[in-house]
Parts: C-alpha cells; structure tokens; sequence
C-alpha cells in the first residue's frame, strides 16, 4: 500500500492505542544495529574470571532494576513494580545462575558468548509454544538477558541511548522494563509491531501516562524517510512526516492537552452540561494504583472494574481463595465509599488465562468472558467465593462481560447460590446481598435488552468489543477494515437502539468502552441520551470539561445530523476532525 509513495510523503498507519497521548519526535528504532560481541574460547584459568564478571553483571542488573522498581513504586505504579519485581526474581532463576556458569565451565568460551547461547536456546523452545503466559514470561526474559548483557558488555551500539528529546521508540516488542525506565520528565512515545492491552508493556504505559500505539507495520516505515512522527495514543495512529497543517493541529492538540491537565486539576465540575443536564462520570479501575487517583476527586462511582488486571494470571489460573480474599479485602478498603460495578473475569481472546485457553482459530468468537467463566467452573467459584467473603459491609454489584443471552445470567445466579450454600456450610462469614448487572456488548444483547433488563439492575455498554463485533473485525488489528471505527453511524445507530430500549425499561445504564473518553464523541454520546459515561481516572477531569462544555440542545441536534451520515470520514469531517 505504501511502496507508491515518495520517501518523505505523509503517511498514516492505523494500530491498536494501547496507552493514551500525543508525541511528536523522530523516531528511534531499536534493535537496529546487530550486537557485536566478540566470541572466543577461554584457557582453563580464565573460567573464574570469568564466572566473576558473570556474577557481577547479575549484580548490576538487580541494581538497575531495585532502582527501577523504587521509582515505579513512589509513582504510585504498584503493578509496575510488581512486574519489575518478577524480573529480580528471575535472576535467582537457575536458568540464569548455576546453569549459565556450568556452561561457561563446559564450553570454554567468553561469558558473553555463553550467555547469548543458553538465552538463545531457552527463547527457541519456548517461542514455539502458542501460549500467552509463556509469550509474556519470554518477552520478559529478552528484555532481562539484555540488560544483563549490557552490563557484561558495556559499549555495544545497541545500548539505548537516546541524545534527542523527545524521541519515539519503535521495536518489534517494547520491553516493558523500557517504559518503566523511562524518566517522569522525558517526554517519549512508542511504537510496536506487537503487544495487546493486556501486555505487561501496555499495563505501566497506562499506569505512566506515555503513549503506546501497537500493530503497526514496522518495516514498511522504515522503507520511509522519516523526519519526524506523531504518535497518537487516543486515535491509534501514528503519522509519518506529517504535513505542516497536520502537525500544527497535533502541536495544538498538545498544547490544549497540557493546559487543560493543569487546569482541570484545579477546577471541580459539576457533572453537567453547560444548560444543566446531568451526566455522571464514573471510574474505570484495572489497578490498585488507579484508585489511589480517584482519592480527594469528586467521582462517587467506579463504573468498571477489570477484575482480571486487578488480581493477575497467576492467582487466577490456580485458583488461590485466600489470595484473592486478601486482593479484594485490600480493593474494597480502598474503595469504601464508591458504588463499584466489579466485573468479573474477562478472560480468553487476547486475555488468555494460563494453563485454561484452548487453541482456537477465532478467539475473539470463542470461549471468552461468560462463556469462560461458565466453561471454566473452579475459576468462576473462587473469584464468587473469594468476592462475597471479602465485601461484608458493602452491596455486591457484579458485572457479567460480554452477555450474549439471558440464560448465561441465569446459569451465574444457580453458581452464586451454590456458593451462598457453600459457604454457609463451611460457616465461613459473606455477604448476601448483591445484584447483577450485564456488558452490552454484542449485537445480540442489544436485541435482548428487555429480556437482560429482567434479570439485571444495570447495563454497561462495553464499546471496543461492540464495535469489533458489528464490523466483524478483529479489535487487535484495527488496520482490517479502515473506517469501520467508532465513528461510523453505525455504531451511533446501535447505541442509539441501546438508549431506547434500556430507557423503556428503566434500566441504568452507561458506557464504559473507550468512546467515553474520546473528547468530540462525548457530545454525540450525550446527544444520544446517554447519561452515564465511565473512563480512566486519567481521563476524568477531561472527560468532566468536555460534558461541562457540551450544550445538551446543540449536542442533539449535531447529533441528528450524524446518524444521517453513510460514513465514518463523513462523521469525523462534520465533526472537524478530517
Ligand atoms: C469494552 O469492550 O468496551 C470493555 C469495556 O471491555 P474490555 O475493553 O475490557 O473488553
Ligand atoms: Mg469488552
């Protein structure tokens, strides 16, 4: 698609915005210069020596990284030091420590050479494996073998060192170790050819506010002669050798981003629009770090909580109780004066679920959220179990994701009745009381509100999977099918159905999926009679300027005028955004 074009024309490449914000900045490639390490054979003499300069570059690594992790944590970034913590683990792994020295001892080679062998043989056996969990644990051992190897070899060119700022990194994978190393103050963006929302790379991006923009055609830019690029984290996008007229608008947008941070940090909204109709912002919540954010804010809700983040693969596929008592005990401490609408476990497609997903040629159709859930009966019981004992002094309010049938409720309500029993018998103190509540998020219960609404109390519609499944197109490539995208009046149409419907039931509803947060699309949601609107803690303050800015009258009828469009570049043209 690209080969036409001149070296430095603009270009734009769609990818999926794994972390929001704007950068501008020539892009830096990694990877891009081929390790240079000398390899030659050591006298027997010299294996000491050389065992030494081993243990020492270990040592540095665990420096780097406690530093590393101390600056995550006084963040206030808990799973970004979390993750840090695994890699400091892993260097008291034997993989890494008595095998990598019997082997320098055997081959008789340099450390560095020995090293890069045992590394190299671990990532080929285990890069043949289609399992996530092991994707995730080997993008975490590249990313520690190089820096051990930086340390044991201190010049190569390959060390990051990047003289301008701002800069892009791009890379086939971003290390997540990368984005945690990144200063508060450097102002950077990245850009990769894979990764998923739910990567460890993607978690401290969010949890750091630096812009991420994933599945993006990696080779194709660099047949390009880049000057300069945007990263556009809200969007997905990333523009090569913008236009001057594209750039000022990014600059603008920038510069509009900064001023309205600080702003809004002084300023408290009421959560109206300027002729005083009430919409409610409410929280999204992955991590304990983001509810620290919601402190001293004046949010009264969190609307989303993706349980899956909060309690991590591990507790989950071994379905530790008291591991996840303690996890929620903590959450429900910190959030004791929120209504929380808690999701429960949103696994399969991208979040696949360690030891549980089955090899499937659609993921994204097959056994995922509810049906996981009910497929996988031991994981659903513990996070039940593990929910009602922890939350005595508080109303349950369970989300289920992504509903495609009443049935699927009612098979969760026999489960939690099972659980109540259970524990009763086991004379376990819970709570009794909660309520239900189902993610639209298929075309299916859309179709089936009047039905949900009986056997729910609230609706939260979930857009990033609804728009992938009214385009069938794959939400982790978003480049498929260019304009089927949350513009499209197609998708005002659907929400449009929603409104009606749920409103004719009198059932609460908001929108949790990222069109809440996206600043020209907030007016249309509210013109669309939406009155509830749940976002990234990041994100609220904007989102409450934004609604506090929206005329509801004008907001109707610009609205009106879109669901007449044929068109997603139609929509975003009448919305100046083209
Ligand atoms: C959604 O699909 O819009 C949603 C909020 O859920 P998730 O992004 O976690 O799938
Ligand atoms: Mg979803």
């Amino acid at each position: 698609m690209h080969e036409t074009l001149t070296k430095d024309e603009m270009v734009i490449f769609e990818g999926s915005a794994l972390s929001d914000g704007i950068t501008i900045a020539p892009l830096y490639f990694l990877n891009q210069h081929s390790y240079d390490i000398p390899s030659f054979s050591i006298e027997v003499n010299q294996i000491q020596g050389e065992i030494e300069r081993y243990r020492k570059a270990l040592n540095s690594s665990r420096h780097d990284l406690k530093k590393i992790q101390a600056h995550l944590v006084d963040e206030g970034s808990k799973e970004g030091g979390e993750i840090i913590d695994a890699h400091i683990q892993m260097l008291d792994d034997p993989m890494i420590t008595v095998d990598v020295e019997e082997r320098i001892q055997k081959m008789m080679r340099n450390t560095e050479t020995v090293f890069r062998t045992s590394m190299k043989e671990y990532e080929e056996h285990f890069s043949a494996i289609d399992d996530h969990e092991i994707k995730q644990r080997l993008l975490d051992v590249k990313d520690l073998s190089q820096r051990i190897l930086k340390h044991l070899h201190p010049e190569p060119s390959e060390e990051i060192k990047v003289d301008k700022q701002p800069s892009i990194l791009c890379d086939f994978e971003i290390k997540p170790s990368l984005v945690a190393e990144m200063g508060a103050d450097e102002e950077c963006g990245f850009i990769a050819t894979m990764g998923g929302y739910s990567s460890h790379t993607a978690l401290i991006a969010r949890s750091r506010g630096i812009p991420l923009v994933a599945g993006v055609d990696l080779l194709s830019i660099r047949r390009l002669d880049v000057k300069c690029a945007v990263v556009d984290g809200f969007e997905g996008k990333v523009i090569i050798n913008p236009t001057e007229e594209v750039l000022k608008s990014y600059r603008e947008k920038k510069k509009l981003l900064k001023q309205e941070e600080a702003i809004v940090e002084e300023l408290k909204y009421k959560s109206e629009t300027a002729d005083q109709h009430s919409v409610e912002v409410f929280a999204n919540i992955e991590t304990s770090a983001d509810i620290k954010r919601l402190l001293g804010s004046d949010v009264k809700k969190i609307g989303l909580v993706r349980s899956e983040f909060l309690v991590g693969e591990e507790q989950i596929s071994s379905c530790d109780e008291e591991a996840q008592v303690e996890i929620y005990r903590e959450f429900f401490y910190q959030a004791q004066d929120y209504e929380v609408d808690f999701r429960l476990f949103d696994l399969g497609a991208e979040k696949e679920c360690k030891g549980r997903s089955s090899h499937e040629l659609n993921p994204a159709l097959g056994c995922r959220a509810i049906r996981f859930l009910l497929k996988h009966n031991d994981i659903l019981k513990t996070q039940l179990r593990a929910l009602f004992r922890s939350s005595l002094k508080k109303k349950l309010r369970l989300l289920l994701p992504l509903v495609t049938d009443v049935l699927e409720i009612r098979e969760i309500r026999e489960v939690i009745t099972e659980v109540h029993k259970e524990l009763e018998v086991e004379d376990l103190d819970y709570n009794d009381q909660y309520t239900l509540g189902a993610m639209i998020e298929t075309p299916s219960s859309i179709f089936m509100i009047e039905h949900i609404a009986k056997e729910v109390s609230f609706l939260s519609v979930g857009t990033n999977d609804l728009i992938q499944f009214v385009f069938a197109k794959d939400r982790s490539c978003p480049h498929l099918t260019r304009g089927c995208d949350e513009y499209h009046p197609a998708i005002f149409k659907m929400i449009q159905e929603i409104v009606k419907r749920a409103d004719k039931c009198g059932i609460p509803t908001s929108i949790c999926g990222d069109m809440a947060s996206k600043r020209l699309l907030i007016p249309v949601l509210i013109g669309l009679g939406i009155r509830n609107l749940s976002t990234t803690p990041r994100n609220i303050p904007i989102v409450n300027k934004i609604i506090s800015d929206t005329n509801y009258s004008e907001a109707i009828r610009v609205t009106k005028e879109i669901l007449t469009q044929e068109s997603s570049l139609q929509v975003k043209r009448l919305l100046g955004l083209k």
